[in-house]
């Protein structure tokens, strides 16, 4: 599979070590200017084969620079595109990165922190994808650090919200968790298996506009060598607030479990289903739980996510999946979607995906209630 860039340089292939390509500058600091313009510049440099300088890394967040989890994905990147890196240590605010071809394989990663598993994931994952598709190998990733942790996805999200809408392009990924990690030990262990995916010419665009109707609301409770009744707390407080709201309590469903792993952690989460047709939607809503905020207060907040995108809203996707589905769409049919909101997250990805491939992302305010997001190829 190749991909033609949208950059100066000639086209190149995923799979080809193309010496000639010029470097794409970026700018760290444009527009959201975190992480996620690390992590994407890397997915996207490895499969266009395009070389990346990225300076001002998180210039504008209190501690600037790469920190463990963005060193990981680094690190990963490199080593499954057999990259020349220069400059990527702790803490750098500038570094190259010159991709090879991508190599399919069983990877092991330590991020050495309580870092997200999950982002370093997301950044492999497209690569992964596109490896070696001429012989069918599925790779597998097992990253250790957290799996839960704040502004990030969860696992549970990945699982429950990213991997379905994935599924629905086409792209086939398993993740499971054996070990839950939490701030600040970590100690998280998540493995993906990742087949891959061949873009089929004339792949028709994804559509994401319809509701249509609420089919379940999920709840679920998961402390880690914390007391069970915390969890049971946050639910019977979501599920009252809920209901108060007037959500029908049989469309609503009550789970509270262990995790294993080291150290402390609990953590809520509503998976919101609607169906149209026969078009299944799952919408991931998570809090973690906070010393000196009761658990009711986190079943009254989780309640409160789900309100929102219950009754303030009309359009499909919220804010995290809005963010993190342009970029699988913009590497299979394309498609559009009604988004909740568009966040500096969405802005910043879409800029950068069109820094790289030949894709226009546009977003357009239908009413007060919903946005469309149109990834045209
Ligand atoms: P950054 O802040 O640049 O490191 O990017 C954070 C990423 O995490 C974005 O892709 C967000 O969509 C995602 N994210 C943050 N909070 C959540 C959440 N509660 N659920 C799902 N995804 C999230």
């Amino acid at each position: 599979m190749s991909f033609t860039p949208n950059h100066s340089a000639q086209a190149t292939s995923s799979a080809v070590v193309n010496t000639n390509t010029a470097t794409l500058k970026i700018d760290g600091r444009t527009g959201e200017g975190g992480g996620q313009i690390i992590r994407t510049a890397l997915s996207l440099s490895m499969l266009t084969g395009i070389p990346i300088e990225i300076t001002n890394i998180r210039a504008g967040r209190a501690k600037s620079g790469l920190m463990r989890q963005h060193l990981m994905c680094v690190q990963a990147s490199q080593q499954i595109s057999n990259a020349t890196v220069t400059g990527a240590a702790l803490g750098s605010s500038s570094f190259r990165f010159a991709p090879n071809a991508i190599q399919s394989g069983d990877y092991h990663f330590d991020i050495g922190s309580a870092g997200s598993t999950n982002l370093v994931l997301q950044t492999l994952l497209p690569a992964l994808l596109f490896a070696n598709t001429n012989i069918q190998a599925a790779s597998t990733v097992t990253i250790k650090g957290g799996t839960h942790n704040p502004l990030a996805p969860t696992t549970d999200f990945l699982q429950h919200a990213f991997v379905p809408a994935l599924a629905k392009l086409g792209m086939q990924v398993d993740i499971e968790y054996s070990q839950a990690g939490f701030a600040p030990i970590g100690g998280g262990v998540i493995k993906a298996t990742i087949t891959p995916f061949m873009r089929r010419a004339g792949s028709q665009p994804l559509t994401l506009t319809e509701r249509g109707t609420l089919t379940n609301i999920a709840l679920v409770a998961s402390v880690l060598n914390l007391e069970y009744d915390i969890g049971k707390r946050e639910l019977a407080s979501a599920t009252a607030t809920l209901m108060d709201s007037g959500v029908d309590d049989t469309l609503m469903t009550s789970n509270t479990n262990h995790l294993d792993g080291i150290g402390e952690g609990n953590t809520c989460s509503a998976l919101v289903t609607h169906q149209y047709g026969n078009q299944i939607h799952q919408e991931m809503f998570t809090l973690l739980g906070e010393k000196r905020t009761s658990a009711e207060k986190m079943g009254n907040r989780l309640a409160g996510l789900v309100k929102r995108y219950l009754f303030k809203t009309n359009a499909l996707v919220d804010e995290y999946l809005s963010d993190q589905l342009l970029l699988p769409l913009a590497l299979s049919g394309g498609g559009e979607f009604t988004a909740r909101i568009i966040s500096q997250h969405t802005e910043t990805q879409a800029w950068l995906i069109e820094q790289f491939l030949p894709v226009e992302i546009s977003f357009e305010a239908i009413d007060e209630q919903k946005n469309l997001v149109r990834v045209i190829i």
